[in-house]
């Protein structure tokens, strides 16, 4: 069970696909995500990750977490989510340094499909994708670097075209992230098929010819789709099994799925009870199509996954031979 500490609701963009930024919530202080971290390293621990809205709009919160989870053993890994507008190559140098902290980026393909969706929430904040351009070289140079790449219904027909830029960037560890709890149309889905098997040959081909691609997809398994599961803190300090609260839509849920608080929490019994009802929750609150457009994007995700660990086993088993 992971660790899911929202510091933030907050955020600088607002895509359009994006069912969780907001403002007039708090944000964790430093001392609440302390404290939520000892709490979950009391219980054994395991990996936390740090997600938002942008975490990087509370910078202090997420330097004090870091430096503590790499002084902690019960803490596995970190991973930290951004939309890459906080990044600089000071922080850049902080995530190669700590061998426990995986970076994801989000950056969805071509600068006119990122721009198109990620829109900036003010006139001075900069564009996402050319600040990442700006940063690029030390991205690439930046070890545990994930690009999440999110491929919404309206540009579905352009998945692939997507990818590669994304290939063309440089870029080799990837995320791939098909709109969730939003509805797609029936043509919209049968184009995410088709750029989803498109994305499957090109990556099979890198790894036929022995180049290296990472696809954090095949690494992952969730219960409930797009939403974390495990100790979640979310940024008033109130704690749940799942951080499906964040979707706008599902807010009214939170009061069904907290089972606590940083200053009172809950029992690992109570907190694993809360989290069966979990999948039911949302299937009695979600509209019907986004249910079925949910279930739909995560199946074929999950085709594409599984159409890829034969090629995926092979091509390391060809590492293993050549080290
Ligand atoms: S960057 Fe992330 S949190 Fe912010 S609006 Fe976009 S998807 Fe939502």
């Amino acid at each position: 069970m992971s660790l899911i500490l929202t510091v933030t609701r907050a955020c600088n963009l607002r895509c359009s696909y994006c069912p969780t930024a907001k403002d007039g919530w708090p944000s964790l202080s430093v001392d609440q995500a302390l404290q939520g971290l000892r709490l979950y390293a009391a219980r054994g621990g395991g990996d936390l990750k740090l997600f938002g809205g942008e975490p990087l709009l509370v910078p202090e919160v997420v330097k004090a977490v870091m430096d503590e989870a790499e002084a902690t053993p019960e803490i596995r890994r970190v991973y930290l989510s951004t939309n890459g507008l906080g990044l600089n190559r000071a922080w850049l140098g902080r995530i190669a340094r700590s061998e426990k902290s995986i970076l994801t980026i989000s950056l969805d393909g071509a600068p006119e499909d990122n721009r198109r969706f990620r829109r900036t929430l003010h006139d001075d904040v900069p564009d996402a994708y050319d600040h990442i351009m700006r940063l690029r070289e030390d991205i690439l140079r930046t070890p545990r670097v994930v690009i999440t790449q999110t491929i919404p219904p309206a540009s579905a027909s352009r998945a692939a075209q997507n990818f590669e830029h994304l290939l063309d960037l440089g870029f080799r560890r990837f995320n791939l992230l098909p709109g969730y709890y939003i509805p797609w149309r029936m043509d919209q889905l049968m184009a995410l098929q088709r750029g989803f098997n498109e994305i499957g040959e090109r990556i099979r081909d890198i790894w036929a010819s022995g180049g290296n691609l990472y696809l954090r997809n095949l690494y992952t398994w969730a219960p409930t789709p797009f939403f974390n599961t495990g100790f979640v803190v979310d940024s008033d300090g109130t704690i749940h099994p799942s951080n499906l609260g964040l979707s706008s839509k599902l807010d009214d849920l939170r009061a069904q799925t907290q089972v606590g608080t940083l200053d009172d929490p809950p029992s690992p019994e109570a907190l694993a009870e809360k989290t069966e009802l979990v999948n039911q929750l949302l299937r009695d609150n979600l509209d019907e199509g986004v249910w079925e457009s949910t279930q739909a994007v995560d199946a074929m995700l999950t085709e594409l996954c599984r159409s890829l660990y034969g090629a995926w086993a092979e091509r390391r088993r060809g590492a293993e031979r050549v080290a």
